[in-house]
Order: structure tokens, then sequence, then C-alpha cells
């Protein structure tokens, strides 16, 4: 994560455009990094690019493709799974609607791809249902090519690559859309933006997610996971359940010590005076700071 030693004045920039990414709309980064790969063997790789970490399977039948981050980091993407995979993405899953995991939709559908998701990511990135994005505006809805072709309500379970797949709706939490994929054999799950790895979460009330939502879905998925199995998260390094463990113990905390200055009787403004996330300062980044986390919890919190 390069951005985190940018200046000042780079990172204000990139937080813009971060931020405009996570609420949805196709705004592109300038100049995103390029992907690297982490092979989890199996026919299994991880992009780490732009946006959210990218899952790929290859084998005999095709590749199948986990998010796609920008549209304008499509490109490069599609190039690396060309020479990870010898061919174009055949299957793409988006673990949830946000501009950083589904804006390469419309280049990975032109490229071939068919668009698997949950019904609500379908229903957010064509408008049918409004979101509200963290500026209070409404996002536009994508072009009709990136929609997904295949909806599902509970999940889908993929059998190729000499692998089973199984993809499956969580409960609301960062999103009203979010999606899991597990690889059984491997014992590999992709989490989506339900883990931020190390990093203050993005928790998305404008698109159906919520505090509590968050919370108890990471815990869900705690109850799930072995200490063998091996975790793509939706941002930041793979991750263990041990790392799990750890960021389960910062949202409790976190939501504890925000929940004090909502008892306490303090303002937003004054609960982010009064700086109650410094213990986790270190989940702190540049696009969710201890202040904006801060209110993500006042604001979700209280009733
Ligand atoms: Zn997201």
């Amino acid at each position: 994560m390069g951005f985190l030693t940018q200046s000042r004045l780079m990172k204000a920039a990139f937080v813009a455009v971060l931020l405009a990414g996570v609420c949805g709309t196709a705004v592109a980064q300038n100049n995103p990094p390029a992907p690297k790969t982490t092979d989890l063997g199996s026919g299994i790789f991880v992009i780490f690019g732009a946006g959210g970490n990218i899952g790929v399977s290859t084998g005999p039948d095709g590749a199948f493709v986990i998010d796609d981050q920008y549209p304008n980091s499509a490109a490069a993407n599609l190039a690396k799974i060309q020479e990870l995979a010898g061919g174009a993405p055949r299957y793409l899953v988006n673990t949830h609607w946000h501009g950083d995991h589904a804006g390469g939709n419309e280049a990975f559908a032109k490229a071939g791809a068919m668009i698997f998701a949950h019904e609500n990511v379908r229903k957010r990135l064509s408008g049918e249902t409004k979101s509200i994005g963290f500026d209070g505006k409404q996002a536009a809805a994508a072009p009709e090519p990136a929609w997904p072709v295949i909806t599902f309500t509970e999940g889908v379970d993929f059998h190729l690559n000499d692998e089973n797949i199984r993809v499956f709706k969580v409960r609301a939490s960062h999103t009203d859309g979010d999606s899991m994929i597990y690889f059984a054999e491997p014992d590999i799950l992709h989490m989506g933006d339900v883990f931020f790895n190390g990093l203050f979460p993005v928790i998305d009330p404008g698109s159906g997610g919520s505090v509590e939502g968050y919370l108890a879905a990471m815990k869900d998925t705690l109850a799930t996971v072995t200490d063998k199995t091996r975790i793509i998260p939706g941002h930041g390094d793979m991750a263990t359940k041990a790392d799990l463990q750890k960021q389960i113990a910062m949202l409790e905390g976190a939501i504890k010590a925000v929940q004090a200055r909502i008892k306490a009787g303090d303002t937003l403004q004054q609960a982010i005076a009064r700086k109650p996330l410094k213990p986790w300062a270190s989940f702190g980044w540049s696009f969710i700071s201890e202040d904006i986390f801060t209110t993500t919890l006042y604001n979700g919190l209280k009733k």
C-alpha cells in the first residue's frame, strides 16, 4: 500500500477518488498501481492492486474471477488474468456493488465474462435501488453492460477447475448485498469487504449496511473458519483466523469506546475531539482515519 506514505496533498486527492469509487460511481483512479499477484496453489491467485482484492481460479474450465476493481484498472487486470489463466475471465462474481470491486464489470463483460452476484448488487448497479454515498448524494447507476446477468438470493455453487466453489450471501453488513466465496478443498475464503485486514472498515449505511450487522457477519464467519483457512480480505494482506479475531476485537473495542461517548451525551464533534479510537490508531489509513471511523460508529450506533 504505497499510498500510505504519500504526501498529505496526494492523500487528499486519493481519498477523494477512492471515496467516489467506494460510493459506487464509476470514477477512476488516475494512476492505478500495477497489479501484483500471490499464488495460493491449486490454480488460485490473488491480485492486489488499485481497489478490492481480486481472486482468480484458473484451470481447464477457464478463469473464475472474484471482483474487478476500477474501470481504469480493468485493462491491466484483464492482462494479468490472461497471463495467469491463459484466457479471458469466463465467470465473474461480485462480492458487492461498490466501484472499487465492481467498477471493472463493463470491461470484463465485454471481454466475455458472465457476471454473477446477489440480486441486491444488480439492483444497486442498475439504480433500481437507490444508494446514498457518503457525500449524501444519490449514486449514479452503472451502464447496463456492467449489471450482473445471473443473480441469486442465497447463493450459488460452481464446480469447475477441479474445485467446489461456494458463493453465499451473508447478512446485511458492509452493504445489503455482500457475498463471500469459499474454495472448499484448498480451504480459501474470500470475505469481500466484510474484512478490511488491519484497517478500519468501510461500513455503508447508504447501501443497506450497518455497524451491528457488520460485527455480526464477522463473528458468523469466525465461527466457520479454522486455523488452516486462508482468508482473502476485501482490502489488506492475506489473513488467518487470528487476524480475523484481531479485527473483531478492534471493532468490539471501538464500538464500546464510541458508545461510551454517546452515553456521555457527546455530540459527534465532541466525540471526535476526544479521540476514542486512539488505542486502535494503527488501523487508521488514508481513506478511513480515526475521525472518519468514529463518525461511522457514532452515526451507526446513535439511536
Ligand atoms: Zn466496499
